[in-house]
């Protein structure tokens, strides 16, 4: 596969000189820890703020942004290169269609992440929606078949629409922590993780132009949070939590369920039942047959 082009990271001039800092800062802590490159994969369903949050977090128009479904959506991955540091950001198209997982899409970004190293899975999704239902299961469920449930350990799961004004007299935080508690359910029964509220940090994004700013310039969330350095630092203490980034081989895009290795010995199971609970109830009719015939001889 011919290697992505790889650019200097020059968005990173239009943050204001306190995001800036920050995230220099973070890039230094990770490259203490002998971390020179970072791949982020980023998936949800469609229209959640998948490649806008792609492009906040970047500072350009990397990827296409559309109000409205796009025609032939494909993964795409984003380089930079910030001294010495390579920040890669794998855009890839919704996961449903018509009510159901697109298996296609899903296939095209396994076979794009061939030989690729993920080490932080961006799940996306929106601040201001109000239930989980299936399809949220679904795709959990569909990313945990896909790569194992350790992708998870390296999991941030990002509302978009931050800036909203809670409904029903509800405080922000209130409403906040509703949500990503109803959201972080599913993820805990698709990932198979039981203390999931410890297990996977919820981040807040607003991808608006309109976005608020404090005095210097950063952009806000309701809460005072300075959004941008705080996803880029949630993902620096995901990589730095103790789990293993996950590495995308042939076996594990070919092969069986990664979550269902240790099931190798069912098929011998079959194979011992046939071989001896089916033959030795075929001894058993042979010998009825045998001593019908002798009986029916005399
Ligand atoms: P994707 O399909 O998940 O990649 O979603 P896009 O990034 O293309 O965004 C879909 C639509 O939602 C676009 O019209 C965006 O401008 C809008 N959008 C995305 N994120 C936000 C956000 O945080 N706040 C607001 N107000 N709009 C957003
Ligand atoms: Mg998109």
């Amino acid at each position: 596969m011919a290697s992505p082009l790889i650019r200097e990271w020059t968005g990173i001039q239009q943050f204001p000189p306190a995001t800036q800092t920050t995230l220099i800062e973070l890039l230094a802590q990770l490259k203490e820890k002998d971390v020179s490159e970072l791949t982020i994969l980023v998936m949800g369903k469609g229209g959640v703020g998948k490649s806008s949050t792609v492009n906040s977090i970047i500072g350009e128009r990397a990827v296409t942004v559309s109000a409205f479904q796009s025609e032939n959506p494909r993964p795409v991955m984003v380089s930079r290169l910030r001294s010495g540091f390579t920040f890669n950001i794998i855009d890839t198209p919704g996961l449903v269609e018509g009510g159901y997982v697109n298996d296609q899409a899903l296939e095209m970004i396994k076979r794009f992440l061939l030989n690729k190293t993920i080490d932080v899975l961006l799940y996306v999704d929106r601040l201001d929606a109000y239930r989980v239902d299936n399809l949220d299961r679904q795709i959990v469920n569909a990313i945990t078949d896909s790569f194992g449930k350790d992708i998870w350990r390296r999991g941030i799961v990002v509302l978009t629409h931050a800036q909203l004004s809670p409904p029903d007299g509800l405080g922000y935080d209130e409403f906040f922590s509703r949500r990503s508690e109803a959201l972080l359910k599913v993820v805990g029964l698709g990932a198979k993780i039981k203390k999931i509220q410890d297990a996977i940090p919820v981040v807040l994004v607003e991808n608006s132009g309109r976005c608020t700013k404090n005095d210097s310039d950063e952009k806000i969330l309701p809460n005072g949070v300075a959004w941008i350095p705080n996803v880029v630092k949630t993902i620096t203490e995901v990589v730095s939590n103790g789990s293993k980034s996950i590495f995308v081989d042939k076996k594990l895009i070919d092969g069986p369920n990664p979550n269902e290795k240790g099931k190798w010995f069912i098929p011998l199971i079959a194979a011992f039942q046939y071989f001896f609970i089916v033959g030795h109830y075929q001894n058993l009719i042979k010998k009825d047959i045998a001593a019908e015939k002798e009986s029916s001889k005399s």
